[in-house]
C-alpha cells in the first residue's frame, strides 16, 4: 500500500509538565473522511492544533506523502494543504463573501489587486462547483452560521487545502443546516479532500465518516472502519468502560411512586412532535435519545415555551400548566 496522505507518529504535547498527549499516532489516508472522537480533554483538539501548526509538539513526527515536515507554524501548515474550517472567527463581517474568499490572496497578486468584479467571478465558480447557493457579492455580516462556514470551507479550497479540520462543526447548525454540510462534504470527497472530522454525535460519525480514531486521556485507544463499528463498541471505546458498567455508575435512587415533577401528555407540536407523553420525577435524569430530526429539541423547546403546545397538556406536580 502507499504511504498515507499523513502520518503523525509518537506525538507527545505537555502544558506546564501535563502530559496531555502520550504517543499518539494517527493516520490519514488521501480522500477520506476520518473521524477523531473522544470525551472532552482527551486530546482532540490539542492534536488537531498540532496540525495546524498553532502548537509545537514536544516529541514525535509528522510526515506528509511519506515525507518528514515541519509543522511549526500555521504558515507552514497551509503551505502543506492543511486548513481548519473556523466558525464565523476568521471572516471579516463588512468584507463581502468573494473579497473574504480571497483576503490573503489580494495583496499577494503582482501587478496590483484583483479587482471586485473578479474577486465575484471566482469565488461565484467556486461556491458553484461545492454547490452552494451563496450570492458572492453580499456582506458576509448578512449570513448565517452555517454559510459562513461554507465560505470558510470555500476560502480553504481556494487556498489549495488538501486536509480540512472540521472541530465541531455542526454545534451550532439546525437541522436542515447539518444535512447541507454533509451534502457539501460528499462533494469535497469527489474532489479528493481528505477531512478530519471532530464530534460529540455518534450518529454524524456513523453518516459522514469513512474510519474513526478515539482517543482517551491523551493516547489513541483504536482506529477503525466506520462499517466494522457497532455503536455501543465505540461508545465503550470513547468512555473506557463497558456500557452496563456506565450505566450502574449513573444509577441513583428515585423514588417514582408520587406525582411525577413534570408530565407531558399526549404533547403536540407545529415543529413535529406528535403525542409524546413522558413523566419526570423529582431528582430524575431523563435522556432523551433518537437521531437527527427526530425531535429530541423540538421536545425541549415545547416544555421551555418555545414552541406552542398544540394539543395535549403539560403538568407541574400534577396541575397543568401553560408555558408561553
Ligand atoms: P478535547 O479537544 O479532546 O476536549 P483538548 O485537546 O482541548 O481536549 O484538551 C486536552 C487537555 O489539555 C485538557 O486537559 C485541557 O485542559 C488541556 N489543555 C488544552 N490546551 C491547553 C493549554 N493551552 N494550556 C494548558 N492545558 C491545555
Ligand atoms: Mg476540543
Amino acid at each position: 500500500m502507499s504511504a498515507p496522505l499523513l502520518r503523525m507518529a509518537g506525538i507527545g504535547k505537555a502544558f506546564s509538565g501535563v502530559t496531555v498527549l502520550d504517543d499518539v499516532d494517527f493516520e490519514l489516508r488521501a480522500g477520506e473522511t476520518h473521524a477523531l472522537l473522544g470525551g472532552n480533554g482527551a486530546g482532540k483538539s490539542t492534536l488537531m492544533k498540532i496540525l495546524q501548526g498553532v502548537y509545537t509538539l514536544d516529541r514525535g513526527t509528522v510526515e506528509i506523502d511519506g515525507e518528514p515536515v515541519e509543522l511549526g507554524s500555521p504558515q507552514a501548515s497551509r503551505r502543506h494543504g492543511i486548513a481548519m474550517i473556523f466558525q464565523e472567527f476568521s471572516l471579516v463581517p463588512t468584507l463581502t463573501v468573494a473579497q473574504n474568499i480571497y483576503l490573503s490572496r489580494e495583496a499577494k497578486t503582482r501587478g496590483g489587486l484583483l479587482d471586485d468584479r473578479e474577486l465575484e467571478r471566482r469565488a461565484g465558480r467556486l461556491l458553484g462547483e461545492l454547490g452552494v447557493d451563496i450570492d458572492p457579492r453580499v456582506e458576509i455580516g448578512r449570513l448565517s452560521t452555517a454559510s459562513m462556514q461554507l465560505v470558510e470551507i470555500a476560502k480553504a479550497l481556494s487556498q489549495d487545502a488538501r486536509i480540512l479540520i472540521m472541530d465541531e462543526p455542526t454545534a451550532s447548525l439546525a437541522h436542515s443546516e447539518v444535512d447541507a454540510l454533509f451534502q457539501i462534504i460528499d462533494r469535497l470527497k469527489q474532489r479528493g479532500i481528505t477531512i478530519v472530522y471532530i464530534t460529540h454525535r455518534l450518529e454524524e460519525v456513523i453518516a459522514v465518516a469513512d474510519r474513526v480514531t478515539v482517543l482517551r486521556d491523551g493516547g489513541v485507544v483504536g482506529t477503525q472502519k466506520t462499517s466494522d463499528l457497532d455503536m455501543q463498541g465505540l461508545i465503550e471505546l470513547i468512555v473506557g468502560r463497558s456500557v452496563e458498567r456506565a450505566m450502574e455508575h449513573s444509577e441513583r435512587p428515585v423514588d417514582r411512586t408520587g406525582v411525577p415533577l413534570l408530565e407531558l401528555r399526549g404533547v403536540s407540536t407545529a415543529s413535529g412532535l406528535h403525542d409524546v407523553d413522558i413523566q419526570l420525577h423529582a431528582g430524575e435524569i431523563l435522556g432523551l435519545a433518537g437521531l437527527m430530526g427526530s425531535g429530541r429539541s423540538e421536545l425541549a423547546r415545547a416544555v421551555f415555551g418555545i414552541d406552542a403546545v398544540q394539543r395535549g397538556e403539560i403538568l407541574l406536580r400534577g396541575n397543568p400548566v401553560r408555558i408561553r
